[in-house]
Parts: structure tokens; C-alpha cells; sequence
């Protein structure tokens, strides 16, 4: 565990605050620990002691001539928090600072995934089979009803990215080629997606380009006239907002082209589409 290899004489622990520690000084078998107002440099990651934007973790006789011969006193992180003062002298992890770092599942999620890709896959049959691997049952275990979890997870948002674009920059594509210009692949894409997908916002902007309609009043448009109504639709295309709830259709579909159960994958989660969709920020 990376976190162990640190030792005091390779690594320090600086607290970035403004305010004094709770603990300053305490006393810890071999010798006596501080916390000591010092300036981080952000730039070049020194810190010297003396006061400044926070605190250094210090032990004054790692310092002396004498250096104690105690792995104890060469502990890199302190025993007690600055901040809560949770003390952990004398416990098995004795020290509450946890280093933040990517989850062993996460990794595992990322490299399955670029892995996947990798093999080949045949139009006739897929061969793409992977076997994630772990010594220990219970990693075993968690890896694989995490990995399935996480993998819908993270199709649900990609699907929710592409959801977003058909309105926003597929309206726009979708003008433009009605005005008659060039579009590149990818604009010609979204234009088509879009008109597959929003047929009532699709007869307002066809029906604003024509000279016949532009001045009538706009069907579902309360006193908006087609090309009034047709503004409203691109000023959205252009700025949003998005409400996410009305995406739940769009992203279903996108799911199930994949061959996934919008849903999830088990039965107790049919409702972790809308659960997802509906906490989150409604505009965004
Ligand atoms: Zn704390």
C-alpha cells in the first residue's frame, strides 16, 4: 500500500487553511509532534516553516543531530486531524489522513472497458470475452456486481451526452441545412437525428422558411407566430435550457440499440433510469 511506503523523511503533509489546528502539539511514543505555520509555494510544491497559507506537519527531533532510530517517530502523516481532531494514536491505521486515489473497481471498469475494444470483433460472431481476475473472493465478488453496475452507469451518461446534443447543437445543424448550407458529417448527423426526433419542432422551423406561414400563428405555440416560434426553438437550441426528465425516451432508445435494458440490469433497478434522471440538477 503506497501509503505506507511514505515515511517523514520523503514526504510531508501540509494543511492548506487559515485557521490554527485544534491539537497543535500532542505527544506520540517516541517523541513529540507539531503542527507548525508554514507557506506552500503551489508553483514548485515547497514549503518552507515560518507562517504563510497553512500548516506543516513537523517533528521537531527528526530534525536534530540525533535522529530517534524509531520507525514510529519517521511516520509520514500525523496522528491527529488539524481540522476534526480525531485522534488515532495507538490505533492499527494510525492516522485519519487517507489519500485520495482511484478506486481498485474503477481501474479494473477503464481498463476492461479499452480492452474490449482492442479485440477484434467480426461482423459473423463477437469473440469479445474478458475474465477479470482477483485473489481475494470478496474483491471477486464486489468486482462483479460492480463492474455491471458501472458499466450501465456509464452508458446511461454517454447516452445522456448524446441526448443532449440532438436538441442543442442539432437544431442548429438541422437550420442550417434547411437555409440550404454545407454540412459536414458529423452536423449532418445531428440534423437527421434531430429530425427523426422532433418532429413538432421540426414543422416550426420548416414552416418559419416558408414565406406562406411565417406570420401565422404557430400550432402549440401560445400568440407566437411560426417564425416567433421558430426563434424560441433555436435561442433554446443555442443556450438550452434542458430539462433532463424529457430525455428519459430518447436515452431509453439509445440503450436498447445497444442491446441494454434501459432499465438496468436486474430486476429491482427498472426504476434507476428516472431515479437518475430525476435528482439531478432538472436544467442544466
Ligand atoms: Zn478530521
Amino acid at each position: 500500500m503506497a501509503l505506507l511506503d511514505r515515511e517523514y523523511r520523503n514526504y510531508a503533509v501540509f494543511w492548506p487553511s487559515n485557521r490554527a489546528p485544534l491539537t497543535a502539539q500532542w505527544d506520540q511514543v517516541p517523541t513529540r509532534r507539531h503542527w507548525r505555520p508554514a507557506n506552500l509555494l503551489p508553483a514548485d510544491g515547497s514549503a518552507t516553516l515560518g507562517g504563510g497559507n497553512g500548516y506543516l506537519y513537523h517533528v521537531p527531533a527528526m530534525h536534530g543531530p540525533n535522529p530517534p532510530n524509531d520507525d514510529r517517530a519517521r511516520q509520514a502523516y500525523p496522528a491527529i486531524c488539524p481540522r476534526c481532531d480525531e485522534d488515532r494514536r495507538g490505533r492499527r491505521l494510525d492516522t485519519p489522513i487517507r489519500v485520495m486515489r482511484t478506486g481498485f473497481q474503477k481501474i479494473a471498469q477503464v481498463l476492461s472497458d479499452a480492452l474490449l475494444r482492442q479485440i477484434p470483433q467480426t461482423a459473423q460472431h463477437s469473440n469479445r470475452k474478458l475474465v477479470v481476475f482477483s485473489d481475494s473472493r470478496q474483491d471477486a465478488a464486489k468486482l462483479s456486481a460492480g463492474m455491471r453496475f458501472a458499466h450501465y452507469r456509464d452508458a446511461l451518461r454517454q447516452s445522456l451526452a448524446q441526448a443532449i446534443r440532438t436538441p442543442g447543437r442539432g437544431t442548429l445543424a438541422f437550420q442550417a441545412q434547411l437555409a440550404g448550407q454545407p454540412l459536414d458529417d458529423e452536423r449532418r448527423r445531428l440534423a437527421a437525428d434531430f429530425a427523426a426526433t422532433h418532429p413538432a419542432e421540426v414543422a416550426i422551423l420548416s414552416g418559419a422558411a416558408l414565406p406562406a406561414l411565417a406570420n401565422l400563428p404557430a400550432p402549440g405555440f401560445v400568440n407566437l407566430t411560426y417564425a416567433q416560434a421558430a426563434q424560441q426553438i433555436l435561442q433554446r437550441g443555442e443556450n438550452g435550457p434542458f430539462e433532463l426528465p424529457r430525455f428519459t425516451v430518447d436515452i431509453a432508445a439509445r440503450l436498447l440499440v445497444r442491446g441494454m435494458n434501459p432499465g438496468g440490469f436486474s430486476g429491482i433497478a427498472k426504476q434507476v433510469l428516472i431515479w437518475y434522471l430525476a435528482p439531478v440538477p432538472r436544467h442544466i
